[in-house]
């Protein structure tokens, strides 16, 4: 079939129902544009927040497939307003759930990643000139049990779809214009991009720019499904991500902030083969992700490694990384939470040494001490106190005239 958008509109941007309404007004007049569309929602406002809310309030640990099973709701909550709130306006509209669909994901809740999707009941429901409302973030597993794809999943949902129906574009519309060079809500004068590459926004959206979902891009530059990001409140052109490199990339695109961090460290263990990957197979054998590692120099034939999680990790990292620490007979651990990482990506930093100095230097004008460093070609992270994040975010901008971009 031609002609199909596939459009996502984020929680802010349902969360009243006169929001809906203007939704439902906007998906009209494309409609009347004579474009199939199929549209994702997520759940109305801070939904999935207060679900989380409630469960911790019956259990401190939730179980995983009940989380999801709850979690789900919120989804199904929007696509039935949405729904109706299309259908008083005289156009034929259908609402459908991940398991009417068939998106089909693997078994791991509260994370899952799609797997399959098929379009046999879209399509239907397309030709008969419906349009087609589908809940985001959720899943089925092989079990028929629901599942949800982690925060910020019906970018994911929306982009798999796209890429599945061959869509013309995947239009992710929520509360900002498009992608700007740094949080708006954190700098003021940031500045809303035109372009930006899959592979900057993979790297901006991974290192805490939450605007897109990391695998939403990781799946849009994978099967070249054109995405934008654009206003739901307004009819603005938003940002493309592209494939396509601009002629002087930029050195620094954007700067980012993560603040969902936590750091481990296990001291004084042998500095011998094999003792990192004791270390980090067990945190992945119990499905802890890594982020940034860093080892230090050798001692008498003693080391110490640090490296960074999920705030919620910290927890389950504490008991591995005591019976590991046991195991190595190390001289002990500390957890530090209160951290984030500020990190800056450009495509064009590849061909121009000295940026990562310049970033340093701007958090030492700032006195701001920098607890672990990464590199890539095209980004370098530092991790710093919480409380000066935002400062440093505001900083790096300024530093790297992003304003002027
Ligand atoms: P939605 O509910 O529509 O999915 P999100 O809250 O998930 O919206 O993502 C949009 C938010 O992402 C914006 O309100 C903004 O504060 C934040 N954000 C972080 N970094 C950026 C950036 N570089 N560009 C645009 N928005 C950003
Ligand atoms: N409702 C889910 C969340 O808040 C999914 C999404 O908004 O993309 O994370
Ligand atoms: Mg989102």
């Amino acid at each position: 079939m031609d002609n199909i958008i596939v459009q996502k509109y984020g929680g802010t941007s349902v969360a009243t129902p006169e929001r809906i309404k203007n939704v439902a007004m906007r998906i009209i007049n494309l409609k009347k544009e004579g474009k199939n569309i199929v549209v994702v929602v997520s759940a109305m406002g801070d939904t999935t927040d207060d679900l989380i809310e409630l469960a911790h309030q019956i259990t401190s640990n939730p179980p995983s497939r009940e989380l999801d099973m709850l979690l789900a709701t919120g989804e199904q909550v929007s696509i039935a307003l949405l729904a109706m709130a299309i259908e008083s306006m005289g156009q034929d509209v259908i609402s459908l759930t991940a398991s009417q669909v068939g998106i089909y994901t693997d078994n791991i809740h509260t994370r899952a990643r799609i797997m399959d999707i098929n379009t046999e009941r879209i399509l239907e429901e397309l030709n008969k000139d419906r349009i087609v409302i589908v809940a985001g973030f959720q899943g089925i597993n092989e079990f028929n049990d629901i599942t949800t794809l982690g925060r910020g999943g019906s970018d994911t949902t929306a982009v798999a779809l796209a890429s599945v129906l061959n869509a013309e574009m995947c239009e992710i519309l929520t509360d900002v214009d498009g992608v700007y060079t740094a949080d708006p809500r954190i700098v003021f004068n940031s500045k809303k991009l035109d372009t930006i590459t899959y592979e900057e926004m993979l790297e901006l959206a991974t290192l805490g720019a939450k605007v897109l979902h990391p695998r939403s891009v990781e799946l849009a530059w994978q099967y070249d499904v054109p995405l934008m990001v654009r206003s739901s409140f307004n009819e603005g052109e938003g940002t493309i991500v592209t494939n396509m490199k601009l002629e002087n990339d930029r050195v620094v695109s954007g700067v980012a902030c993560d603040k969902n961090v936590a750091k481990a460290s296990i001291y004084g263990v042998p500095s011998r083969a094999g003792v990192a990957y004791k270390i980090f197979s067990a945190l992945a054998d119990n499905g802890i992700d890594v982020d940034m590692i860093v080892q230090n120099m050798t001692r008498d034939g003693k080391t110490d490694i640090s490296f960074t999680i999920a705030k919620e990790n910290l927890n389950e990292t504490s008991k591995v990384l005591k019976k590991v620490s046991e195991e190595l007979e190390s001289d002990g651990v500390t957890f530090e939470s209160g951290l984030a990482k500020v990190s800056i990506v450009g495509a064009g930093m590849i061909n121009h040494p000295g940026v990562a100095a310049r970033m340093f230097e701007a958090l030492y004008e700032l006195g701001i001490n920098i607890e672990l460093i990464t590199t890539s070609d095209i980004k370098v992270s530092c991790l710093v106190k919480e409380d000066r994040a935002e400062e440093a975010v505001r900083k790096l901008h300024d530093v790297f005239e992003l304003e002027n971009i």
